[in-house]
């Protein structure tokens, strides 16, 4: 008997998409028994400076090249099409439109997780998904730590952790090293490492790649 789909989503400004996001999803995905996962790009996320985020033409091919030899992952344009900020509760009730018994998981670091209670209708969105807080390195979970203060406390009842392995990655590192000209070999995809010489992104801040 099939029982509700669930989906686990993981958003994120992917600016660029890097392993430690692919193995977040791998991992969430294959813990809990995920049926499938999306890569949500961001168009303009509401914690970050909008004009230090490249194109989301450029974010959305690299997810593409990341995922495309994974049949459980896939990439949506729902936010980049979407005008105006990107808030995740608009996300998750595009999704429950469309199949209201939807089980939808939505995936983060312990890092987003600090942020949380200035999400759009947290409230509210916490009635609508449960939450996968996957543990990122430089990053601790004590709930009793202040950085944790803000969050509701309903939420921590609907999070279920899960320990993955530390890889100390981030996109602003790789940016950094890209425009130093230093190696992010290793560090995401080969094919998306790639895309990043050809277009010869997060060379320059002032090139075209950024909106
Ligand atoms: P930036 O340095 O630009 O903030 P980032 O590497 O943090 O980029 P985001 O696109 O901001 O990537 O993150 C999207 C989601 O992926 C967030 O929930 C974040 O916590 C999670 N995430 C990113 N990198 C890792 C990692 N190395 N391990 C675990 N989770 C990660
Ligand atoms: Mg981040």
């Amino acid at each position: 008997m099939a029982g509700k789909k669930s989906l686990g989503i993981l958003g994120g400004t992917f600016d660029p998409i890097h392993y430690g996001h692919l193995l977040a999803a791998e991992w969430a995905g294959e813990a809990f028994g995920l049926d499938e996962l999306v890569f949500i790009p961001a168009a303009r996320p509401p914690h970050k400076d909008p004009a230090s985020v490249i194109n989301g033409r450029h974010r959305y091919r690299m997810v593409e090249l990341a995922i495309q030899d994974n049949p459980a992952f896939c990439v949506s344009s729902l936010e980049l099409e979407r005008s105006g900020y990107s808030y995740t509760i608009d996300t998750i009730r595009h999704y429950l439109q469309s199949d209201p018994q939807l089980d939808i998981r939505f995936i983060m670091g312990v890092d987003a997780l600090q942020l949380i209670s200035t999400w759009k209708d947290v409230e509210q969105l916490l009635t609508l998904c449960k939450f996968i807080v996957v543990t990122r390195a430089g990053y601790q979970l004590d709930r009793s730590d202040p950085v944790f203060a803000t969050v509701p406390a309903e939420l921590w009842d609907r999070i279920e952790m899960l320990s993955i392995p530390g890889l100390e990655i981030s996109s602003s590192e790789i940016r950094r090293r890209t425009a130093a000209g230093r190696s992010i070999r290793y560090l995401l995809p080969p094919a998306v490492a790639d895309y990043i010489e050809k277009h010869h992104l997060y060379r320059d801040e002032t090139n075209d790649s950024y909106e």
